[in-house]
């Protein structure tokens, strides 16, 4: 989808004192799109990627888990939720459901007074008993290892499915698009989209697939610490020389 360009001037873009004013769908005209101000994309991505690996260093997902069910459960239970509630949350219902098994007998309500407070429990809890009835019967506990079948399980779209391919078997098939990616990816003029499935499939055909894994976990690290949505950080950002939407501060 190609937009009509606005004239473009790369002066900095002043903060305003309304806090959505700041956020991707608002900008002056007059600075143009992020994305259409990035002249060489694969070396803006590349420096980006530099930047934040040494910034972050070898990364993992923050959830806590022991087993490879687990760390699907705590996926679902991730979705509008942060992951330190995730972890908080995640010790007694795996102590109160000790297997797959055990969660693919048990009652949606059950599980939700353990889950309660990630948010949205109703369907979580439908979610994760759909996913462990299907993971146990029709997959004989064993996760599968491609996206098409991953996404058959109940709860899981792309950014589940991905996370735990890639966690569990390594496996990197697409790009995870979270609330942070999609944010940043935006801002930093890496993608022209706001759709979460559009982002996943610019970013795949511009970006080099050894850097999709690292790069979103990056995006998600450096959206909590320093690019939060509303109030970034300009100021001490270490991708601030390199941003086409950095803020003057
Ligand atoms: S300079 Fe950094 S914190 Fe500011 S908008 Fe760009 S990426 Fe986000």
């Amino acid at each position: 989808m190609l937009r009509k360009k606005s004239q473009r001037n790369n002066s900095l873009r002043k903060p305003s004192s309304n806090p959505k004013a700041n956020s991707i769908s608002q900008k002056p005209d007059s600075i143009g799109e992020p994305w259409e101000r990035i002249q060489d994309y694969k070396s803006h991505v590349q420096s980006i990627y530099k930047i934040l690996t040494k910034e972050f260093g070898k990364v993992e997902t923050p959830l806590t888990y022991s087993k490879d069910y687990e760390l699907c459960i705590a996926v679902i239970l991730s979705a509008q939720c942060t992951d330190e509630r995730v972890n908080q949350v995640t010790p007694a219902l795996f102590s109160a459901f000790t297997s797959l098994e055990s969660f693919a007998k048990a009652k949606p309500i059950d599980i939700e007074p353990y889950i309660f407070s990630t948010g949205f429990y109703h369907n979580k809890a439908k979610s994760i008993v759909g996913f462990a009835k299907m993971l146990f019967h029709e997959f004989h506990s064993i996760l599968p290892k491609t996206l098409d079948e991953m996404t058959k399980l109940p709860g899981f779209g792309r950014k589940t499915a991905n996370v735990v391919l890639s966690e569990v078997y390594g496996i990197v098939e697409g790009f995870v698009v979270d609330t942070h990616v999609r944010r940043i990816t935006f801002l930093l003029g890496l993608s022209q989209f706001k759709d979460p499935i559009r982002i996943e499939k610019e970013i795949m055909e511009k970006v080099p697939k050894k850097y999709w894994d690292a790069l979103s976990l990056y995006l998600i690290f450096h959206g909590r610490k320093t690019c939060i949505a509303n109030r970034p950080k300009c100021g001490e950002c270490k991708l601030s020389k390199l941003c086409p939407s950095k803020l003057e501060v």
